[in-house]
């Protein structure tokens, strides 16, 4: 491996808790990331309060836990450190409300580059920008913390004012927690573009579509929609966790000697050259920020072509099948089961 690729990875003792200890933090938005940040830094012992409009349905939950409640711009003033966990969507209009609140020498925090990076978001030169992303969602980051476990993350930094920006997102990061298992050092280039191309092209989008064509497949060859559920969606957990838990040698070590050699032998006709083709595609308008244009376009817009395609993907087959099936066999995974899932489990005894 070249320098180059060298990744940085730092934990608690690289961390110094001085650099954020004597710091007021504002945190804008108590959803998934806000409400685990929050109250990780306030138990860390830093001073926090939680930036939230007047009529946000989220200021009951911050008070009960305990923290202190402002609006974003009133927070956002007293703050040393602004941690913009709203959604990205909502960032640009938030941000533009507390731009007068930032100060020289204050920092803009945020756990995904999206708005930085496609520059929807203009910070003052004057003001550090940093990023500290856990690589999970916040009830998990909140968890491990009450836990003592740790949760890893990303760290970077994208405008260094004081000189000490990076230190102060390490103690940032020691102070939610994500030290503890371990944070990689990362751009917000790299950061954005990464994450936007994983979830388009492997996670959410490339996995979705290969479980529908498998599922298509099947059930236009005359194979019963059940039996298409269970081969191409129900099992994708199974392999997933095999693979998380040990790489793919963990899960073609898990599967029988024929599934080992056909998937060897025809994984790469179905996922091919033309589809690696299609992904540096989906890549390219990551980079040229062609994908991010779309998206600010149809949020502006009010998500006409989003809704469309939410709904065909609820209309799609699989879905149905898949709600029936798991109400079915909610059994086998413990679950509590309701009248009319006895019922079919009875029928289905019957049918065995
Ligand atoms: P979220 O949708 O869970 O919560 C957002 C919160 O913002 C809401 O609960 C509310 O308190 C507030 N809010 C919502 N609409 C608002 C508005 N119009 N004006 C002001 N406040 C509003 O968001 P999240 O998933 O925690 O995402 C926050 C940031 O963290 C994003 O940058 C996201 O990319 C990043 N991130 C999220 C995850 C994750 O797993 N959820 C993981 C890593 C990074
Ligand atoms: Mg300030």
């Amino acid at each position: 491996m070249t320098d180059e690729f060298t990744t940085t990875v730092y934990y608690d003792d690289d961390a110094d808790s001085s650099y954020i200890d004597d710091k007021t933090v504002a945190v804008l938005g108590y959803g998934s990331q806000g409400h685990a940040h929050a109250q990780n830094l306030a138990e860390s012992g830093v001073d926090v309060v939680v930036g939230l409009r007047e009529d946000s349905s989220s200021r009951a939950a911050a008070q009960d836990d305990g923290l202190d409640v402002a609006t974003p711009r009133e927070a956002a003033a007293r703050a040393d450190i602004v941690s913009m966990l709203v959604p990205d969507t909502v960032q640009p209009a938030v941000y533009a409300d507390i731009e007068p609140a930032l100060e020289p020498g204050d920092t803009l925090q945020f756990a995904h580059g999206f708005n930085v990076h496609y520059n929807q978001i203009r910070p003052p030169e004057d003001v550090d920008v940093t990023m500290v992303a856990p690589k999970s969602p916040g009830h998990l980051v909140r968890r491990n913390y009450e836990q003592n476990q740790g949760t890893p993350g990303l760290l970077a930094v994208y405008q260094n004012a004081t000189g000490e920006a990076s230190q102060e997102a390490l103690a940032y990061a020691k102070a939610i927690g994500c030290t503890r298992a371990g944070v990689v050092e990362t751009t917000f280039r790299e950061e954005t573009e990464t994450d936007l191309f994983g979830e388009q092209a492997v996670l959410c989008g490339g996995i979705a579509s290969l479980i529908k064509q498998g599922y298509e497949t099947l059930v236009d060859a005359g194979y019963s929609p059940e039996m298409a559920y269970f081969e191409c969606m129900n099992e994708m957990k199974l392999i997933v966790d095999l693979m998380y838990e040990g790489g793919l040698a963990a899960m073609w070590d898990s599967v029988s000697d024929t599934a080992e050699f056909g998937g060897l032998t025809r994984g790469d006709r179905v996922v091919d050259d033309h589809a690696r083709e299609n992904m540096e595609a989906v890549l390219e308008e990551v980079q040229d920020g062609t994908f991010a244009r779309e998206w600010i376009v149809e949020n502006q817009a009010n998500r006409p072509n989003y809704e469309q395609l939410r709904q065909a993907e609820a209309d799609h087959d699989i879905e149905a099948v898949g709600e029936e099936l798991r109400q079915l066999f909610a059994w086998a995974d413990g679950e509590t089961e309701d009248e009319s899932t006895d019922d079919e489990r009875t029928r289905q005894r019957a049918d065995d």
